[in-house]
């Protein structure tokens, strides 16, 4: 749950542009595709510029999602996904690299040392794909409550009754402010010596991607039952600030169980 916390410096999802490397290997391609049509190179050459080309495009997404150190709040669903398929054919290509360098070891064309450069960067490529698997996790997490707060907008406008079987509601009188969510995480860290596991601070880009309005609001990964979970809702009454305890009433998807802080989330209007 710690994780959540891992929060990346809040930076601006970086544009889509294609950076020079990108640029300069698509102009290759090209230029050894024009080459090998006359002649003057071997079909072996475009295939390697190929490649490097598609290591270009992973290096471009990795670039603008895993080593931007964008906050899990800015990633949209599409982006998650996309960096975990880059990390995992950077992780492949590097595997069959090794593959073949070692092959070339065992018929004696090359030394064993110089198989070393090429783990290292296997071991590397690992290392990322493990961070970006480890980055969507957390963001799943975060998309699955977010699903669980539009489903109870959406049946208490279709069938209001039906709101207490997805979460249980307190209304406090006190307005939840920022200076009862310091207390409360640092109530929270002096209590379970760990960080509270916030999985929204507010709106996200999911949230408005979503035209869900969740500012001023906190999502707390935690059941509501929990012994954790149960000492931030008693903390939270005597605070006298509202929340709504989601129990994870998707089927299926019990990480969808957490404690939304603040007043129920709207719509956001066309002016927002
Ligand atoms: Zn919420």
């Amino acid at each position: 749950m710690g994780r959540i916390l891992l929060v990346f410096a809040a930076v601006a999802w970086a544009c889509a542009q294609t950076t020079p490397d990108l640029r300069q290997a698509e102009q290759e391609v090209r230029r050894v595709r024009a080459l090998v049509d006359e002649g003057a190179l071997p079909g072996r050459a475009l295939a390697n510029a190929e490649e490097a080309l598609a290591e270009a495009r992973d290096r471009d997404v990795l670039q603008s999602t895993l080593y931007a150190q964008l906050n899990v709040e800015d990633l949209l669903e599409g982006q998650t996904a996309k960096m975990l398929e880059a990390a995992a054919r950077q992780l492949d290509r590097q595997k069959h690299k090794v593959d073949q360098m070692r092959s070339l070891v065992e018929q004696g064309a090359m030394a064993r040392t110089s198989l070393t450069p090429y783990l290292e960067e296997l071991d590397r490529r690992r290392h990322l794909h493990d961070e970006a698997a480890s980055r969507a996790r957390v963001f799943e997490q975060m998309a699955a409550i977010v699903r669980a707060e539009q489903e109870l907008e959406l049946r208490m406008e279709e069938a209001p009754q039906d709101g207490p079987q997805i979460a249980e509601r307190f209304d406090g009188e006190s307005v939840f402010s920022n200076a009862h969510l310091r207390m409360t995480v640092l109530a929270f860290e002096r209590e379970f010596g760990k960080a509270m596991p916030i999985s929204a601070r507010g709106e996200t880009a999911l949230h408005r991607s979503l035209g869900f309005d969740h500012r001023g609001r906190v999502d707390v990964a935690l059941y509501p039952d929990s012994k954790e979970g149960a000492w931030l809702r008693r903390r939270l009454e005597f605070l006298q600030v509202p929340y709504y305890a989601f129990r994870g009433f998707v089927r299926g998807k019990s990480t969808a169980a957490h404690i939304h802080i603040g007043p129920p989330s709207g719509r956001l209007k066309k002016s927002d």
